[in-house]
């Protein structure tokens, strides 16, 4: 991809101006310095792009490819992107600031899974043969749901993106996707990936530009069927209400408050501490998984924040994200930044005590040190909302029903981790949680065959393994009559003969 030239919409298998003429800059946030030049759509081109999707899946240019020919070219994608992945990871690193070790190591490794697992699929969505009377013949087609708007956020691009677009495909839906626009690089590169691979025109457009214009167009478009989203709760709300006249359906990957509950009995206080300093520092607690809020079992709670902050400092570096020993880059921008160090001013304010952190390195960088607060109580601001940083509140908590009835005492419910020894316990926590994934043991694991979402205001269905692909398929039942039906003996005679 070639930098110094801007980039195009993807528009009907073309790469066009945007309607408008204009640009605008996405930002290395590590160093301050402009990268590319990016189209800045607008709803003209969203008409475009609607269009040309309605005619490529009417058409049937995908929806009605042998369904081994869309597993074919899925694998195709996979391959071109794993002899790809040192330019990907580059992209994702300078547009996000996520450090080179873990794009390299985790975002494209899981970016090709994702294309090879759904490839997988693409030829076993399967529909089922029904119970039915003697005289007719019941079955079910899964079939795809049409047009869909993949509107995506900023935190790990690439990978949020192909957890939509790889089902999506698998499926037969064609798509216009809406990347965030502080990270749109890693979209353009996969959407010219995949014209490589043999993806025929329409079925994958992209049109970048700002969210309340770009966005609302795709959501309110009469030819789009759905909306896929993720990104922050209020967003996702906003996407509900105006959806709401033409009844889009839609799924939603949303915030976290996640609460990570380690008990005295855990197997391994080490490990732990280990995974509780990882579960707010990894992508500067840019995850919606975040294990934001540590709850600790009183007895233990000085010696274990005193091996937090140990592993704090030991394994969380902060630095160029280019350097392959760096484990934390920046925040994503300064506004984002100031957003995060106002809630570290407020805990102050609200009489939590600050153990480390709160303030930036020197130089140029929109970076925030790693940050633990002590003496929260799950009322605050700082254990209550999403911060989307590195920023850790430990609440001290007396026994599991305590514990269970302040973790849920949030309005989200994306994950959990849980700690002990107590296998009965970690069972009952794991039922009374109310999150969409609870770990045991370990904290922030995932497969692309386990099913990711959130309970209340987290989210709305499941992304990633099969379930994934209910939210891009719409069930028809078909019934044939074969035969006029056979007399049925009434039910209350049935009953009447029922022996009690
Ligand atoms: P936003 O909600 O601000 O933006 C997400 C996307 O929506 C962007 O592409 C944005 O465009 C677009 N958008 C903004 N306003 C509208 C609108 N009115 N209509 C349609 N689209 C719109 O989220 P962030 O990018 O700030 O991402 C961070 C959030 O994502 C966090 O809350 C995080 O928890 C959540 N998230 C959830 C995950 C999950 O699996 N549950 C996974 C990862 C993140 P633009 O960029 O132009 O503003």
């Amino acid at each position: 991809m070639d930098l110094a030239k801007p980039l195009k919409l993807l528009i009907d298998g073309e790469w066009l101006e945007p309607s408008g003429g204009q640009y605008f800059v996405t930002v290395n946030p590590a160093t301050e310095e402009p990268i590319a030049e990016v189209a800045k759509g607008v709803p003209e081109d969203v008409d475009r792009a609607a269009v040309a999707a309605r005619r490529a899946f009417d058409s049937g240019a995908w929806a009605r490819f042998a369904p081994a020919a869309r597993r074919d070219v899925l694998e195709r994608m996979a391959t071109l992107m794993h002899e790809k992945c040192d330019e990907f990871a580059s992209l994702e690193t300078a547009d996000t600031g996520k450090p080179i070790s873990q794009t390299k190591a985790r975002d494209l490794p899981l970016a090709c899974e994702l294309l090879r697992y759904y490839a997988g699929w693409a030829d076993k969505i399967c529909g089922s043969s029904l119970p039915a009377s003697a005289a007719g013949l019941g079955y079910t087609i899964r079939e795809p749901v049409g047009v869909v708007g993949i509107i995506t956020p900023w935190n790990s691009p690439l990978v949020l993106s192909l957890m939509k677009i790889a089902p999506a495909l698998a499926a037969g839906n064609v798509l216009i996707h809406k990347p965030a626009s502080l990270t749109p690089l890693t979209a353009c590169r996969f959407a010219e990936l995949a014209l490589q691979a043999g993806l025929p025109p329409g079925v994958l457009n992209v049109v970048t530009g700002p969210g309340c214009s770009v966005g609302t167009a795709v959501v309110t478009h009469r030819l789009v069927d759905k909306i896929s989203f993720t990104g922050e709760t209020a967003t996702g709300r906003q996407i509900m209400r105006d959806g709401a006249e033409s009844l889009k359906r839609v799924s939603f990957e949303l915030g976290g408050k996640s609460p990570n509950i380690v008990f005295a009995d855990a197997p391994d206080l080490e490990v732990a501490a280990e995974f509780a300093a990882r579960g707010f520092c990894v992508n500067a607690g840019q995850v919606c998984w975040s294990g934001s809020r540590l709850f600790v079992e009183a007895r233990i709670h000085d010696q274990f924040v005193e091996r937090l902050l140990a592993r704090v400092s030991s394994d969380w570096r902060i630095g160029d994200p280019l350097d392959p020993m760096t484990s934390m880059g920046p925040l994503i921008s300064r506004s984002h930044l100031h957003s995060v160090e106002g809630y570290v001013a407020d805990a102050k304010n609200s009489g939590a005590r600050l153990l480390t952190g709160g303030d930036r390195p020197a130089g140029k960088g929109f970076f925030l040190r790693p940050t633990v607060f002590t003496a929260v109580n799950n009322r605050m601001r700082i254990a209550q909302e999403e911060i989307f940083g590195p920023v850790l509140a430990v609440i001290p908590f007396d026994d599991v029903d305590d514990v269970a009835a302040q973790a849920n005492d949030t309005c989200y419910g994306l994950a959990a981790g849980v700690w002990t020894s107590d296998i009965g316990r970690a069972h009952q926590l794991a039922r009374q949680l109310r999150a969409g994934s609870i770990w045991v043991n370990t904290y922030g694991p995932n497969s692309v065959a386990a099913p990711f979402g959130g309970f209340k205001q987290s989210g709305v269905g499941r992304e990633l393994g099969p379930e994934a692909l209910s939210l891009f398929t719409e069930v028809k039942s078909v019934w044939v009559q074969l035969c006029s039906d056979p007399p049925q003996p009434s039910t209350r005679a049935a009953a009447k003969r029922a022996p009690l």
